[in-house]
């Protein structure tokens, strides 16, 4: 396993569940220190849209230059970009953002379930919160639009209350203060939310102690093939033999895979957090997510999570002020007392990348190499559907049943572009 983020972790486990002797490579000093580190800590089914919706391009041309905009593209990181940019533009058509969204809910759904099994068997505590995601709104198109996507994944089993403002803060007297700014809310009960960084290392133990090896400071230089058969991995620390090879590292298990012949469309996408050391009392109860502002804030226990935007920024990991600022004002925005009340010295600011893929559904399974498969792409979604991923991923390297179908998640481009729609447009929504 190459990775010791949620992705490989999460595989690690299922595969050892599966009866694989698994070991684990991490290049860095332990797991969890990169894009798993501080997240929004939101588990949201609710939200399996892709962000490349229809229209999303003139909503980046609007958004250019903007420091403050939820999603912004840097000139001149575009020449990285080009090729996964126009697949992530032709991805936005509906038939594409429909299929993605479908296939990103079963995988979501499905990921939710196994992670509620694998945390009553191992015990996992990661400042757990099941009170479900209150999405917001300011806009009324947006809001429309989001009661009609709700009707549409209905029949796939998405339950969620629409409510009014006045509704919106009952349910979360924070919001009272704000509510004249809202147009409306969704609250969706089944969601749920927690620390990545806790649960990461929660699991590590968990694994230790049943016997898996985990390596830190093991950088994986190359996977080594012969015959068309993967034989092990090379690191510095020289090579490790495996018949077969999972890539869970991430943005850049692109670089590892490409070597071997094998393409995913996946590039970085910069994401900011800033971590609050509240009083949970004084937070709020559900995670909130600000659907005009592109930003969650999400109390895991002592800490109050506020994350969003995406930066288009190549693998540049400058903590920019402008965009940390931007999550202070959505703090703001959701309740001035207390914007107004926390310690801003004791805040902290962080970012990391997530692995997007350019159609918006991950890429778990086997590739052409045989022995080489990969659990990568999640994007925003890469804590909702860890441990489902990694679960389908046991399942398929073990010729199990697979729970869902894994077709839309395939490396195949064929099985991929193949994959239909389940759900009606928005519109078409009763
Ligand atoms: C700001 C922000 C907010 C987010 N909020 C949410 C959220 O609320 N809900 C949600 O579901 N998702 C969220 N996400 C997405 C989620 O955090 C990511 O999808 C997920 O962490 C990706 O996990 P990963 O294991 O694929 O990658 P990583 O966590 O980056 O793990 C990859 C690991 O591979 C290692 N590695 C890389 N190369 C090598 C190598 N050559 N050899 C050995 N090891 C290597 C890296 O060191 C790293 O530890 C958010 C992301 C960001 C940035």
């Amino acid at each position: 396993m190459v990775g010791g983020g949620l992705a490989g972790l999460t595989s690690a486990y299922a595969l050892h569940e599966a009866g694989y002797r698994v070991e684990l490579l991490e290049r860095r000093e332990d797991v969890a220190l990169e894009t798993s580190f501080a997240n929004g800590g939101i588990l949201t089914p609710s939200m399996p849209d892709p962000w490349n919706a229809p229209g999303v391009h003139w909503r980046l041309l609007r958004w250019l230059g903007r420091e403050d905009a939820p999603m912004l593209l840097r000139p001149a990181a575009i020449p990285g970009y080009f090729g996964w940019g126009l697949r992530f533009l032709a991805a936005s058509a509906p038939r594409s953002f429909l299929a993605s969204m479908g296939a990103n809910y079963r995988l979501c759904a499905y990921s939710l379930e196994r992670l509620r099994a694998w945390r009553a068997a191992l015990g996992l505590e990661y400042a757990l919160g099941t009170r479900g995601t209150l999405e917001i709104y300011r806009e009324r198109h947006s809001y429309q639009q989001a009661v009609a996507e709700l009707a549409a994944l209905a029949p796939l089993g998405l339950a969620g209350t629409p409510l009014d403002p006045e509704a919106t803060a009952r349910l979360e007297p924070l919001l009272a203060e704000v509510q004249g700014d809202l147009v409306g809310a969704i609250h969706f009960p089944a969601d749920e939310s927690g620390d990545a960084l806790l649960f990461c290392r929660a699991l590590r133990e968990r694994l230790a102690a049943r016997g898996v090896a985990i390596r830190l400071n093991t950088a994986v230089q190359g996977v080594r093939q012969s015959g068309g058969q993967v034989a092990g991995v090379e690191t510095a620390a020289g090579f490790v033999p495996g018949s077969q090879v999972v890539l869970a590292a991430g943005p850049w298990s692109r670089e590892l895979l490409a070597a071997c012949g094998v393409t995913v469309h996946v590039r970085p996408v910069k994401g900011y957090s800033l971590s609050i050391p509240i009083d949970p009392a004084s937070g709020p109860r559900h995670a909130l997510s600000d659907d005009t502002l592109h930003a969650v804030m999400t109390p895991l226990g002592a800490t109050l999570r506020l994350a969003g935007t995406a930066e288009f920024s190549g693998w540049d990991l400058t903590l920019r002020p402008g965009r940390v600022e931007a999550l202070w004002r959505l703090l703001k925005a959701l309740s001035p007392t207390l914007a107004g009340s926390v310690d801003r010295a004791s805040a902290r600011a962080w970012c990391g990348l997530r692995p997007m893929s350019a159609d918006g559904r991950p890429y778990i399974g086997r590739t052409a190499v045989g022995g080489l498969y990969v659990n990568t792409g999640h994007g925003h979604l890469g804590w909702t559907q860890a441990a489902g991923s990694a679960t389908l991923l046991a399942q398929l390297m073990s010729g199990a049943p697979t729970a869902i179908d894994p077709r839309p998640f395939a490396l195949s481009p064929l099985e991929r572009r193949a994959w239909r729609s389940e759900i009606q447009p928005a519109e078409q929504a009763s």
